[in-house]
C-alpha cells in the first residue's frame, strides 16, 4: 500500500508502512487487574514470572483451571474496556495517511475480538496468543510483517510495556513506548521514542501538524 514519506524529525528512520499496536493500556485504558487475576489463579505475589509464562509451567489440571480463570477475567475486562479518548482519531489519521494498522496482544482471540467489536476498531491484522509466540518474542511482529507484506524496518511498534518494546526491537522495528502520566520507567531507553499519549503519534510519524513531543532523557 503506498504511503507518504513518514520520517521522524531526525530523518534517520525509514518511512513507516505499518504500525502495530498493543491493546491493553495502549489503544484502551488499562483494563486488567493483573494482581487480582494472579491472586485468583494462585500465583505467588512475589513471583516476577508473568501470568502466561506461569501457566505454561503448571501441571495439566492446575493449568486448565488457571486458563479458565484467565479467560473469564479477560472476557469480563474486555466487555468493560474503554478506549483512550484519542484512539479513534489517531487510527483514522494513520489510515488516511496510507499506513497499515495491526494489533498484537498477549490476550486471547476472543478477548481481543470483544474489545475490537465493542469499540468498532478497524485493524488490518490481529495477532493473539493463539497465533503463536507472544511478546516479548519478536515472533508476533515478524508474523504480522509477513502477513501484511511489510519489512520490519518499515514497522513501528507502539505499546505501554517493556514486552512491547523488546518484541519490536528484537524484530528490527521502530518502537514507541507510551507512558501516560506515569514516571518514565527505567527501561524507557530501550525504546526509540517515548510518548505520553497516542495523539503524539501522527506528528512523530511525520503526519500533519507537529505536536509537543515527549522523549526520555538520554534517548538518541
Ligand atoms: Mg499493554
Amino acid at each position: 500500500m503506498p504511503n507518504e514519506a513518514t520520517r521522524t524529525s531526525s530523518g534517520s528512520t525509514p518511512r513507516a508502512a505499518a504500525v502495530l499496536f498493543d491493546l491493553d493500556g495502549t489503544l484502551t485504558r488499562p483494563y486488567f487487574d493483573f494482581a487480582a487475576i494472579r491472586a485468583e489463579i494462585g500465583l505467588a505475589p512475589e513471583s516476577r514470572l508473568p501470568i502466561l509464562e506461569s501457566i505454561e509451567l503448571m501441571e495439566p489440571l492446575q493449568r486448565k483451571q488457571a486458563e479458565e480463570i484467565l479467560l473469564r477475567r479477560e472476557r469480563e475486562a474486555a466487555l468493560a474496556s474503554e478506549l483512550w479518548d484519542d484512539a479513534h482519531a489517531v487510527l483514522a489519521a494513520l489510515r488516511t495517511a496510507g499506513l497499515i494498522l495491526g494489533l498484537m496482544t498477549r490476550n486471547s482471540r476472543v478477548s481481543a475480538e470483544t474489545v475490537i467489536a465493542k469499540h468498532g476498531l478497524k485493524l488490518d491484522r490481529v495477532h493473539t496468543r493463539e497465533d503463536g509466540p507472544v511478546k516479548p518474542s519478536p515472533e508476533p511482529v515478524l508474523a504480522l510483517c509477513a502477513q501484511l507484506g511489510v519489512a520490519p524496518v518499515a514497522v513501528w511498534v507502539v505499546g505501554d510495556y517493556l514486552f512491547d518494546i523488546q518484541s519490536g526491537q528484537a524484530a528490527g522495528a521502530t518502537t514507541a513506548l507510551m507512558i501516560g502520566d506515569a514516571a518514565v520507567p527505567d527501561y524507557a531507553d530501550q525504546a526509540n521514542h517515548v510518548i505520553r499519549r497516542l495523539g503524539e503519534l501522527p506528528a512523530l510519524l511525520g503526519l500533519g501538524a507537529r505536536l509537543p513531543r515527549t522523549s526520555a532523557p538520554g534517548l538518541p
